[in-house]
């Protein structure tokens, strides 16, 4: 696939694409962003049982159609989320109108939005986006800069060895029909050892790793220690 990426944005024009072709199907819960809703309550809680979301400030890069920033928002957070792809951040907008939350949502990069407000929020999100990026060490240091000394960070991503080649492209996109073919490309994805590394070379702690794990036959999600295929870290920023 070809990156276009201009002189200093860390963006892949044919990524967006893909979901901004998707993007009016964002919100239904069996659609191709089913995994996103099914995980979604799990990595919710455990993002606010570190960082403790009610009145705090929040935001999420590459928060798509919203599914994530809606919840932390319900969750009493003030959110602000972002995105560069221009019809999942219209769905997620138009899908306030329907839950009555309010989300501050932008289309800009994190980048850029970094330069703007450093140092603003308590709490810094970055779900299943990295994989999706030409350089996802500039988004990592984004997210660090975008953080309050003291405030959390939290990555979600896949993992790259045979069992994440098998599960999250064979099986979620071949066998399964969870994805759409062609959603992730292997090459981008990220070991928990290169996410922790960009953590530190941003100054972050990483505090704890925690996997997303599917069971195909009982169709049920979990977090739990296996980080072989999907895994969230949470990071800190030292005070
Ligand atoms: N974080 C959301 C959506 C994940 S889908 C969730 O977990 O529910 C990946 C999202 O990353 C898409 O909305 C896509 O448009 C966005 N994305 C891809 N490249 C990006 C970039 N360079 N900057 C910002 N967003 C990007």
């Amino acid at each position: 696939m070809h990156e276009t990426s201009s002189a200093n944005s860390n963006v892949d024009q044919a990524e967006l694409a893909k979901f901004g072709a998707l993007a009016a199907r964002w919100w239904d819960p069996n659609s191709e962003f089913k995994p996103l809703h099914d995980i979604n309550p799990l990595r919710l809680a455990w993002i606010d049982k570190h960082a403790g979301l009610a009145g705090k400030r929040v935001i999420d890069i590459g928060c798509g159609g919203g599914i994530l920033a809606e919840s932390m928002a319900r969750r009493g957070a003030d959110v602000t989320g972002i995105d560069l792809s221009e019809k999942p951040l219209n769905v997620a907008k138009l899908h306030l109108l329907e839950s009555g939350q309010h989300v501050e949502y932008q289309l800009i990069a994190a980048e850029e939005i970094a330069k703007q407000q450093p140092e603003s929020f308590d709490c810094v999100t970055c779900m299943e986006m990295l994989e999706h990026v030409p350089d996802p060490l500039s988004t990592v240091r984004a997210a660090a800069t975008l953080a309050k000394p003291g405030g959390w960070i939290f990555f979600s991503t896949l993992n790259r060895n045979p069992k994440s080649f098998l599960f999250a492209i064979i099986g979620a996109e071949y066998v399964l029909n969870l994805l759409p073919k062609g959603t992730h490309e292997y090459r981008r994805f990220i070991t928990p050892a290169e996410l922790a590394a960009m953590a530190r070379d941003a100054d972050l702690t990483v505090t704890e790793f925690i996997g997303m794990t599917y069971n195909p036959f009982s169709k049920i999600y979990a977090l739990n220690e296996d980080v072989s295929v999907n895994y969230i870290v949470a990071c800190r920023k030292p005070a």
